[in-house]
């Protein structure tokens, strides 16, 4: 494998594109095949998160990309006013044709800030058909993503995102805390008494709006890109079901992230239960990321039979809708990345390679000095980084610690995704590592000898800073 140049380069020319940033140019990649990005100067990264966990099969898959050509061959696009397609209709039965645990639809768009403001406006739907017309409100969780298109950004609480925005966002939103047991289960506390004291803060928060006043609950199921894999401790998802149904409230899980197998079940709630061992299934979830497996722009909702029967039997139309909704493209190379799992096993083989990454990520990391907590469910782990193990205190933002691992792992040829600002939105840092389903022990073991190899020198070059 050569090197890889570093990060970014300077401009020398103004591009056209309007980039991330209007200052550093982003590296320009030339191809990519399986679990490999190529660069202009030829240059091979080994791709260990997939972009932000969305390429779940890899790249290039020949069987995906002959499904978007055949599609365009005979439909490329028509409008879901008048006409349907046999792409969306199978791709919508391959996920909720069995009716997996009560839901029912499907309802495809392009983004996952799509996805979520759809099933915000489902929600409200759902309830103006009832008669419950005084529900406005929503609540959701600090140090939480939900998307940046205005609606699904006023639910997030990803601070460096929000904050131009932050005076004009959407009103009748709250935010209660987050299930975060590393940084925010106190030493003296159990899990249970962790778990009451979060359904508490919600069920307080409910009273706070008026009890009849809430749409919906909404959270990731595993927090994603915000504080870095964080899955919820034992019965938390079941106390907050038991919260939103006591108040008559919705449960919207975003599975955007999360969902489609990464964790290493298909639906990541799968592995909540509640006391009587049941899952925690939500009444609207979104999916994305790997839905499509980044072959196309792709997103969806899976609905609760219970919320379609309402507007069934009320209006007989959700009220809502995008020129490129269930796009045929999309949903035929959505449909070829989905059989290639299905077929290949590959949310059984992302748990059972899940397993094999955290174990290397504790053998190679966890006594380091740096480490606070490794982290994850399935092909969706992080690294918290602190400055001081036994208080739990993080680096200063300046030093960028996650950023300086991130980029150097970069230099020795392996792609994973950074996060700052973890623990409350400015202090905190992670990396996060979310190879695809396909990857093999050997990858993985190369993958997490590189972030170690990272960490040593990223360790190395902040010292002086410390
Ligand atoms: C990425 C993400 C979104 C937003 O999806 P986009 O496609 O970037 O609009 C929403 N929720 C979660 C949990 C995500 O990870």
């Amino acid at each position: 494998m050569r090197n890889a140049g570093s990060g970014s380069i300077a401009y020398n020319s103004r591009p056209s594109l309007l980039h991330r940033s209007l200052r550093e140019k982003p590296l320009l990649a030339r191809s990519a095949s399986g679990h490999k990005i190529i660069l202009e100067d030829g240059s091979e990264i080994l791709d260990a998160c997939g972009g932000a966990a969305v390429a779940i099969i890899g790249h290039g898959n020949q069987e995906v990309i002959s499904a978007i050509a055949e599609q365009a061959q005979s439909i490329s696009y028509v409008h879901t006013g008048t006409y349907t397609t046999s792409a969306a209709e199978q791709l919508a039965d391959l996920l909720v044709g069995h009716k997996p645990y009560g839901l029912s639809k499907a309802f495809f768009v392009g983004s996952g800030s799509e996805a979520v403001d759809g099933a915000m406006k489902l929600a409200r739907q759902y309830f103006y058909e009832r008669g419950e017309v005084q529900r406005k409100h929503f609540i959701s969780r600090r140090q939480g993503y939900h998307g940046n298109t205005f609606g699904s950004m006023s639910i997030s609480s990803n601070l460096s995102r929000l904050e131009p925005y932050r005076d004009i966002l959407l009103p009748y939103v709250s935010h209660v805390s987050p299930c975060y047991q590393y940084q925010y289960q106190t030493s003296d506390e159990t899990t249970d008494g962790y778990v009451a004291r979060l359904a508490m803060e919600l069920d307080a928060e409910f009273q706070r709006v008026g009890s009849d006043s809430v749409i919906a609950f909404v959270a990731e199921t595993v927090v994603g890109a915000t504080s870095g894999c964080v899955p919820p401790v034992p019965g938390y998802l079941a106390a907050m079901q038991a919260v939103c149904k006591k108040h008559g409230a919705l449960l919207v899980l975003d599975e955007i992230m999360c969902g489609m197998g990464r964790t290493g079940t298909l639906f990541a709630w799968e592995q909540e239960k509640n006391a009587a061992g049941e899952p925690v299934v939500p009444d609207i979830m979104t999916i994305g990321k790997g839905l499509g497996g980044g072959y196309v722009p792709i997103s969806g909702l899976l609905i609760h039979e219970k919320v379609v029967t309402v507007l069934e039997e009320g209006s007989g139309s959700f009220n809502h809708g995008h020129t490129f909704q269930a796009h045929p493209i999309s949903c035929a190379a959505a449909l070829a990345v989905q059989k290639v799992v299905q077929r290949q096993k590959l949310v059984e083989h992302c748990a059972r390679m899940g397993n094999v990454l955290g174990g290397y990520l504790w053998e190679y990391l966890g006594n380091e000095d740096y480490v606070g907590d490794i982290r994850g469910r399935g092909l969706f782990y992080a690294v918290e980084f602190v400055q001081d193990k036994i208080e739990k205190k993080s680096f200063d933002p300046k030093v960028q610690f996650g950023l300086v691992v991130q980029k150097q792992a970069h230099k020795l040829g392996v792609a994973i995704y950074p996060g700052m600002g973890t623990v409350d939105g400015s202090k905190g840092d992670h990396i996060l590592i979310a190879p695809p389903f396909t990857v093999q022990e050997k990858e993985i073991r190369e993958i997490v000898l590189a972030v170690t190899k990272a960490y040593r020198i990223a360790v190395a070059l902040v010292r002086g800073a410390l």
